[in-house]
């Protein structure tokens, strides 16, 4: 879907003029080695450009200052291979916009217990260098992700790797264009929240077309278009005879992809990444798109029903960050609980749009009434989602912040058939338990819908949260209710 590689992290060496040309011919040496070591490693999904070594203020100033408008800088990487007086810094930071993270390594990973001399203390002061540079972006008051370990090992390359990625998605919601056909479902609260603040904070932008638009643009749809994609549906998924062409019913499959073919069009063309849209508001379509939704979401567009832009964003903020992961990224609904002591968990799913990216096995086109919205049968994809590890998100509107919202879960397989359930629908037990997770969700305020993630973990979105600049909650094996109520609490305090 993104090609992350195409996006480069900037590692940026500080130092001073101090040590003489022949230290910082050897600083230089050795951060063009850490770098293309890091840009190598295939844990790493971005690209690691070296940038010559900063020695002072104006060099400092020029270098991030160039990060700001390269267009592919996603971030920077900074390191004090030596000390680097961190006033010169003050400059710089203060016009950074891009994210940071501060790798605290140290050229060598082992002391030389033979050889060492004051040459080699002068040269690797990571240890203390890199204290005074922490100084002074703690004391500015900017966030930054932290980094600690040899450069050589694989934890810190794949710590480096969840923040990139976690920029990467950021990166990707700067100028991002999001649709929302008609308006929030009447009277839901979760879904709204402030676009304007969410346009100023966020990077995206959030406009609304009339329905009649797409309308137009699915009415215009050319007839060999439609046939081909029908041949495509008989050929991926597992359909029965009276909806292939010649079958009785026929005729809502040949909708339905029509539907696609007109959204995909008007998205297409606005250059934007994603939609929502309402059941209340279909005038001049025959059906719910559900099938077109679907695939559209397991193209890497983002989609979240009932006009929840918020869950929209973030859905396509998380296909971003998982990109060339295993396991996808998806709009997700908690929907009907499961409350045996033995075995609770939550049964996962939506009227129709559920991710076709999380499909276990071969899906199966179905078409089916819909007992809301009052359009004819819609057309979906059935199938169930494999077990695992996994993730709920959701953005919440606080009024005067934005949240984001994490429950770690166990997805489970599907034990049973549910025949006469024909949407897809996923298994899963909250973190770190039923009972504690559901009412954590519920107190820190947390919606119906999410971002169910089988591929990033809670420090992508720890990360992104921090990237972001907001209020990052956590619910996971740790928690417990007094404490997680404390935290809401205090946070009310700190965002005061
Ligand atoms: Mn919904």
């Amino acid at each position: 879907m993104i090609d992350l590689k195409k996006l480069e992290v900037w590692f940026i060496t500080g130092t001073q003029d101090l040590y003489g040309e022949e230290t910082l011919k050897q600083v230089a040496i050795h951060a063009e080695k850490v770098a293309k070591s890091l840009n190598d490693n295939s844990k790493i999904s971005v690209s690691v450009v070296f940038k010559p070594i900063v020695k002072n203020t104006d060099e400092i100033f020029e270098t991030l200052q160039s990060a700001n408008t390269s267009e592919n800088c996603i971030g920077i990487v900074t390191w004090m291979h030596t000390f680097s007086p961190a006033k010169m810094w003050i400059r710089g930071l203060n016009v950074l916009q891009k994210p940071l993270l501060h790798l605290h390594t140290q050229f060598n990973r082992d002391i030389p217990w033979d050889s060492i001399d004051m040459d080699f203390m002068n040269l690797n002061q990571s240890a203390h260098g890199d204290r005074e540079f922490g100084f002074m972006v703690t004391r500015m008051r900017k966030d930054r992700k932290v980094v600690v370990g040899h450069w050589e090992d694989e934890e810190v390359a794949t710590q480096i790797d969840t923040w990139c990625r976690a920029a990467a998605g950021w990166h990707d919601w700067q100028g991002a264009k999001f649709v929302r056909f008609g308006d929030n479902m009447r009277y839901v609260a979760v879904t709204d929240g402030d676009k304007v603040e969410a346009e100023m904070k966020f990077g995206f932008s959030v406009n609304t077309y009339g329905i009649g638009d797409l309308v137009a643009v699915i009415n215009a749809v050319d007839e060999n278009a439609i046939q081909n994609l029908l041949k495509e549906y008989e050929e991926t998924y597992q359909i029965a005879d009276d909806l292939k062409a010649g079958g009785a019913r026929h005729a809502s499959v040949y909708e339905a992809a029509k539907i696609e073919l007109g959204l995909r069009k008007f998205l297409e063309d606005g250059n934007f990444k994603g939609f929502s849209d309402t059941f209340e508001d279909l005038h001049g379509m025959i059906q719910l798109p559900g099938i077109a939704a679907q695939r559209l979401m397991a193209d890497g567009y983002c989609f979240a029903g009932e006009g929840d832009w918020k869950t929209a964003a973030l859905v396509r903020a998380c296909k971003v960050m998982g990109s060339g992961l295993a396991g996808g990224n998806a709009f997700m609904e908690d929907y009907t609980y499961h409350f045996d002591p033995a075995n609770a968990m939550v049964l996962g799913s939506h009227m129709l749009e559920v991710d076709a990216s999380l499909a276990s096995g071969k899906a199966s086109l179905e078409v089916h009434p819909l007992g809301i919205g009052g359009k004819e049968d819609p057309a979906r994809l059935v199938f169930n989602v494999a077990g695992g590890d996994a993730l709920n998100a959701s953005l919440i509107d606080m009024g005067n912040r934005f949240r984001l919202l994490v429950n770690e879960v166990k997805a489970v397989e599907a034990e049973h058939d549910l025949p006469h359930l024909p949407v897809a629908r996923v298994l899963w037990k909250p973190l770190p338990d039923m009972k504690t997770g559901c009412a954590a969700w519920i107190y820190a305020g947390g919606a119906h819908h999410t971002a169910y993630s089988q591929n990033l973990t809670t420090e992508h979105l720890a990360d992104f949260a921090n990237i972001a600049g907001i209020e990052y909650i956590n619910i996971g094996a740790e928690t417990k209710i007094n404490q997680f109520r404390n935290e809401l609490q205090w946070n009310e305090m700190f965002y005061k």
